[in-house]
């Protein structure tokens, strides 16, 4: 497989109410995958939420107090933001990890703070990132990966992961193939749109480079829509999940 990547170049700052489909029209016309960075699909879904729009709950501010240090003050209305966009908080200390509306899990239910302007001002993730891929998608012929920056347990650093996607196999699966010395693979799915969505995030970058799209070109195989189509691991297989809700319990 010959992969050709090329970053969508550009794209001025975007705001509630613009069109992503004009931006990357012309740059996708041959492409097989565009992954876009949730941040923009947010801000044109008009995800920007000023922190004051948020009244903290007596439980929005317990979790505040315990965040907070002698060095820092948590606020308890970004706490509040994280509570109304998550189903679950599967740790409360020493930093929110939720399980969002969607599935995904992740600190702060991906609430973003980094690329938006003013000190007050959050950005939440789409509502429903699936639903913002399958419409990009619709739009300009292309499937689509949404992705965002995600840390991983175990693992320092963070990666570009697929929150949402379109027209794109999330999984390949192995099992019943054959290894190089015969064996056959028992357990191997491979989360290939999160491997799309890790290598566009290298050409992203976090910061002010203004790259909110990568374009693929030669991923054909991974085109398609399987039968299995989610990466979030149902509740009832999920030990980890089961674990730190246990953990939760006896402290
Ligand atoms: P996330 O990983 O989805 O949270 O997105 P990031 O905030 O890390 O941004 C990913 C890339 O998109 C970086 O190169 C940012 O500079 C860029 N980016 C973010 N917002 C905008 C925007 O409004 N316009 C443009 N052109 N680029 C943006
Ligand atoms: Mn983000
Ligand atoms: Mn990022």
């Amino acid at each position: 497989m010959e992969t050709t990547v090329r970053q969508v170049e550009d794209v001025p700052l975007l705001n509630e109410g613009d069109s992503l489909a004009q931006y990357l029209a012309d740059c996708v016309e041959d492409a097989d995958i565009v992954a876009v960075a949730s941040t923009v699909v947010s801000k044109v879904e008009g995800r920007k939420r000023a922190l004051d729009e948020y009244e903290p709950s007596n439980r929005a501010r317990e979790l505040a107090s315990r965040l907070s240090t002698e060095d820092e003050t948590k606020d308890a209305r970004f706490a509040q933001a994280v509570l109304e966009e998550s189903e679950e908080l599967l740790i409360e200390e020493p930093f929110l990890l939720a399980v969002t509306r969607f599935g995904h899990v992740a600190p702060n239910a991906g609430i973003d703070r980094s690329n938006i302007e003013g000190d007050d001002t959050v950005l939440l993730l789409p509502r429903a990132p699936d639903e913002s891929a399958a419409r990009l998608h619709e739009e300009l012929g292309t499937p689509v990966v949404v992705t965002d920056t995600c840390g991983r347990a175990f693992r320092r650093g963070q990666t570009g992961v697929a929150v949402g996607w379109s027209g794109v196999r999330a999984l390949v699966d192995w099992r019943g193939e054959q290894g190089l010395h015969g064996h056959e693979l028992e357990a191997t799915e491979e989360a290939v749109v999160d491997e799309i969505a890790g290598y566009a995030n290298l050409h992203m970058g976090e910061g002010g480079g203004g790259t909110p799209a990568v374009v693929f070109e030669g991923v054909e195989p991974l085109v398609a829509r399987a039968a299995d189509d989610t990466l979030f691991r149902p509740e009832e297989d999920d030990i980890v999940r089961a674990s730190l809700r246990e953990f939760k319990r006896k402290k």
